[in-house]
């Protein structure tokens, strides 16, 4: 199993994909901010069953990170990730520096309404521009076909939606399910954080989530089913909820019992801070 290609430029990524699309070959991104894991993965073989080439970038992107969180602390381990890509047959890896991405005097935001309102965003006020904007120019750079989201970060797979749209960029966005360990709690590159005696208590909040969206779907009132969860969370050994709020699964409008619905949670164990997210099926 041989490692991808690596490009570290937009210019090199260019002439590649020029390459590849004078051969007429469709091409899949993956946008991801490496520590790759399973989950990664998976959207990879995704990538790869939707087109003839993939690329995956790799790119810890400062603007969706605010001042007091872990951009300094997020693990990054470029070897041990193409290694990983090697795996899944991973055609390109596209690494760009802070300085390529963002040169001096970059200025620009890009600021999507619809699905960003409350949620992360209540949390973490400049995130969705950090992620819109860094995604636009994915896109720009790469021309891909198709681009492969996780469910995992399902707020941000809306919102990644509603910039396609509302921009017109020719790319299909394709949703992928979350990969979890045995025990229920979703991979994430965060998960590396976590002590012993933590990864215990993260691996109840699925089974606590999945129980609150049974509980609706058979017509608890949201607030008891999401108060329930809540308290279930703290008596669990989480110490801060973020949210848990049930909304409707396509427009992350607020949810309507006679519309699907995906019941969304951040929760804090320590200084790690967990989301997680289940459908709420219609009865
Ligand atoms: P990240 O590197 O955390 O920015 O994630 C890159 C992509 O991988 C995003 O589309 C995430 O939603 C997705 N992802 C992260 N964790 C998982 C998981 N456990 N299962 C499926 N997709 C995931």
């Amino acid at each position: 199993m041989s490692r991808p290609d690596v490009v570290d430029n937009v210019a090199a990524l260019r002439a590649r994909i020029q390459d590849w699309r004078r051969d007429g070959l469709r091409v899949a991104m993956v946008p991801t901010m490496g520590a790759l894991h399973e989950g990664h993965l998976s959207l990879i073989r995704i990538a790869r069953e939707k087109a003839q080439r993939s690329v995956v970038s790799i790119f810890v992107n400062p603007t969706q990170f605010a001042p007091s969180e872990d951009l300094d602390k997020y693990p990054r381990q470029l070897a041990r990730d193409l290694d990983m890509l090697a795996t899944v047959k991973a055609d390109l890896a596209f690494t760009p520096t802070v300085g390529a991405m963002y040169p001096a005097g970059f200025a620009t935001k890009i600021s999507v309404g619809g699905p960003t309102a409350g949620l992360e965003s209540d949390f973490r006020p400049t995130f969705f521009e950090g992620v819109a904007t860094v995604v636009a120019k994915l896109f720009l750079q790469a021309t891909p076909d198709y681009a492969v989201f996780g469910e995992k970060d399902y707020q941000q797979l809306c919102v990644v939606r509603q910039l396609c749209c509302d921009l017109d960029l020719p790319v299909g966005i394709i949703g992928a399910p979350t990969i979890r360990d045995a025990h229920g709690l979703a991979m994430s590159s965060r998960n590396a954080y976590l002590g012993e005696a933590e990864l215990a208590v993260a691996r109840q909040l699925n089974a606590i989530l999945r129980k609150a969206a049974a509980a609706m779907s058979t017509g608890a009132p949201q607030d008891d089913a999401t108060g329930e969860a809540s308290r279930a969370l703290i008596a669990a050994g989480f110490q801060k909820i973020d949210y848990v709020e049930a909304r409707e699964s396509l427009t992350l409008a607020p949810w309507r019992r006679d519309r699907a619905g995906r019941l969304l949670a951040a929760a804090w164990l320590g200084k790690t801070r967990l989301i997680d997210n289940v459908d709420v099926p219609t009865a």
